[in-house]
């Protein structure tokens, strides 16, 4: 199908500024790409900036897309296949099979009550059960709210209690690593401290946990349930485009969590834009995204893009290292996978093991590596490309917008990278820079820096508002204004932006650090610490300092066979790092204090857990870790400060 992100072969610049020039044109187009039950009455109603409505009045269905659509031509092909090396179970299900088990889930929810508009929050690991809700709820017009499994239960409460579900879908546990985490005792107790707890929840149990109680009027075994409904079929509910699909938590550094809101027609079209030019994938080819469906990735391109595009999506339960290093490398020749999805967070840890594990495996099917959610450092982007031979392909996004704001296209045409940048904006996004607290933007050698800025109109499939709090998104991502005094959507994130139009993003605003009037990305000393080649990975952070306003504080871990002996040796492994900020950036961004870990403070999702380090180091309460994944790596470094 030819639409403007196709060309043939222009470029993905001239599709970014025709998708600017003209965004109605634009977006009509490749509106084509997916199938409309009705057409919409206008592409962009924006008259009440900066909430904007794409294609309202058209009606669309998720389920629809991601499913029904593909029965003709691929119905007894692969559509998802879910890998567990923690249960080692593999379940594959064909297109039609899919489109069975999303039916007999649709039946339940539909059995309980459930109808358009109303919530389902789903608490699963990521297994099978998980995509089979999301799809069974869109299909009825319902919206859901994965909540990532495991979550502890006051973070849990506060999501009920703000999406307030019908229904709650669940299981008896998940499993990291060997160890069973009991999930049912999780949810009881954030049922019993949210203020609208549901009526109903559905438990699938695995065999992890033979102690799962059933509260009595409240608790029904799923499976029973889909033994009942199995043969159901349950009519699509055609739904406007500006019906919500699903809302996403995200913490944030303060406050509640923020309940992102995704629509259904525009969130449709945006992926279906990327899977032609970002993922250029065929119908039918195997795409492996190790992200967990809790996040937004996982949403994206573990169900939601891929399945749309009629690709098979593989997803994963387990960690990177078990069995051994070789897992997703050997997933890949398993299942010839053209395409995989993954954070650099990941690739440093499997950097840490072995090499021989990424020999070991034929990896030839792979076309392209995508790496999101922190910034990729230039040695482990180096490193896995030169090991698979494919093009590492960096992309920049939020849980807000939903899909990239910055990437590279290798589906339309040259595929233009620079190192150390997610590369060039997508479709849709005008970006800017702006100043903020800490000073103006800055330009130095064609290079401008500041704060990442978007110019409403958001481009489809990014957020239309806050679940129920349009104030709220108002307030925190509206309230600054560009060098004209327009109003912009803000990322936080601190960026530097080079006269070939590549964005570098250099950390959250909040990270920043100043010192003696300096103003220094974390990301950059992370970089030039990166350099050296004992370093596997390294954060650092800014701490209050009384002469420099403020210090900079490094955490590194070191590659095994690379640690020093003795403090002699220590000594002068600190020297050396110095000095390698020293020659990248100069003296005034050498660390104060060099702390060795075995691990660096995470989130479940990946990304450094910097706001806690820079509490402990400044002796103050880490605050919310309830994403934290392994409370050790912070003890180390309470024990360092
Ligand atoms: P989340 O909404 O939790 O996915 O977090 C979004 C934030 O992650 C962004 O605002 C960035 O700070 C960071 N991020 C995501 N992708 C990248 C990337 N490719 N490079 C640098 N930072 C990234």
């Amino acid at each position: 199908m030819t639409t403007p992100s196709s060309p043939g072969g222009e470029g993905y610049r001239a599709v970014h500024r025709r998708s600017l020039e003209d965004p109605a044109a634009f977006w009509s187009a490749e509106a084509r790409l997916i199938h409309w039950n009705s057409p919409w009455e206008q592409v962009c109603d924006y008259s009440n900036p900066p909430f904007v409505k794409w294609f309202p009045g058209g009606t669309t269905n998720l389920c629809f897309n991601a499913v029904d659509r593909h029965l003709a031509a691929w119905a007894d092909h692969p559509a998802l296949i879910t890998i567990s090396t923690e249960t080692n179970e593999t379940v594959t299900l064909t297109f039609r099979e899919l489109y069975q088990r999303v039916n007999a889930m649709a039946a339940v929810l539909r059995a309980h009550g459930v109808t358009k508009g109303d919530r389902v929050l789903i608490y699963l690991p990521n297994i099978a059960e998980g995509p089979v809700a999301m799809l069974a709820c869109v299909r009825i017009g319902a919206i859901h709210s994965v909540v990532f499994g495991g979550f502890a239960a006051p973070s849990l409460a506060t999501r009920i209690d703000d999406c307030q579900p019908k229904l709650i879908i669940s299981a008896d546990a998940g499993m990291r690593g060997g160890k069973i985490i009991s999930y049912k005792p999780l949810l009881d107790e954030a049922i019993r401290l949210a203020k609208f707890p549901p009526k109903c929840v559905l438990l699938l149990s695995r065999g992890l946990d033979p102690a799962m109680n059933y509260v009595r009027g409240r608790d029904i075994d799923l499976r029973v349930e889909l033994a009942r409904h199995d043969g159901a079929e349950v009519p699509i509910e055609w739904v406007d485009a500006t019906h919500p699909s699903y809302i996403l938590y995200t913490s944030g550094t303060t406050g509640t969590p923020k309940g992102i809101v995704r629509d259904t027609g525009g969130s449709a079209v945006a992926l279906m834009h990327t899977m032609q030019t970002i993922y250029p994938g065929k119908a039918g080819e195997p795409y492996f995204c190790t992200s967990d469906i809790g996040w937004q990735v996982g949403h994206s391109y573990g169900v939601y893009g891929t399945l749309m595009q009629g690709m098979t999506s593989i997803l994963y339960e387990g960690l990177p290292i078990r069995p051994d290093a070789g897992i997703w490398w050997k997933i890949v020749q398993d299942y010839r996978a053209v395409m995989m999805f993954s954070s650099p967070t990941a690739i440093r840890v499997l950097r840490r093991q072995d090499p021989a594990f990424l020999k070991k495996y034929d990896t030839s099917s792979l076309r392209y590596l995508y790496l999101a959610g922190e910034p990729l450092d230039v040695p482990t982007s180096e490193w896995i490309e030169s090991a698979l031979n494919v093009p590492v392909i960096d992309n920049y996004w939020q849980t807000e917008t939903g899909w990239p704001i910055l990437a590279g296209f290798p589906g339309s045409g040259k595929l233009e990278r620079k190192l150390g940048s997610p590369g060039l904006p997508c479709a849709g996004y005008d970006l800017t820079l702006i100043g903020d607290e800490s000073g103006p933007v800055t330009e130095e050698n064609g290079e401008r820096k500041g704060v990442l800025a978007i110019r409403p109109p958001l481009p489809p499939g990014c957020f239309p508002t806050l679940w129920q709090d349009d104030a709220r998104f108002l307030e925190t991502y509206f309230k600054e204004r560009d060098a004209n005094g327009k109003m912009v959507y803000t990322t936080f994130d601190w960026a530097t932006m080079d006269e070939a139009g590549f964005v570098t993003i250099l950390g959250r605003t909040d990270d920043i650090i100043n010192v003696a009037g300096h103003r220094l990305g974390t990301r950059e000393i992370e970089e030039a610490l990166s350099a050296h080649p004992a370093v596997a990975e390294c954060a650092v952070v800014g701490v209050k300092d009384e002469i420099k306003g403020q210090a900079v504080f490094a955490c590194v871990v070191i590659k095994a066979g690379e640690q020093p002996e003795g403090e002699a040796a220590k000594a002068a492994l600190i020297d050396g790092l110095k000095r390698e900020v020293d020659t990248r950036l100069g003296a005034i961004a050498r660390p104060n204090a060099i702390h060795f870990l075995t691990a660096l403070p995470k989130t479940r999702s990946g990304k450094i857990l910097r706001r806690g380090i820079r509490a402990l180091a400044e002796g103050r309460d880490p605050g919310d870790l309830s994403t934290l994944e392994d409370g050790g790596a912070l003890d180390q470094v309470r024990a360092a400060v």
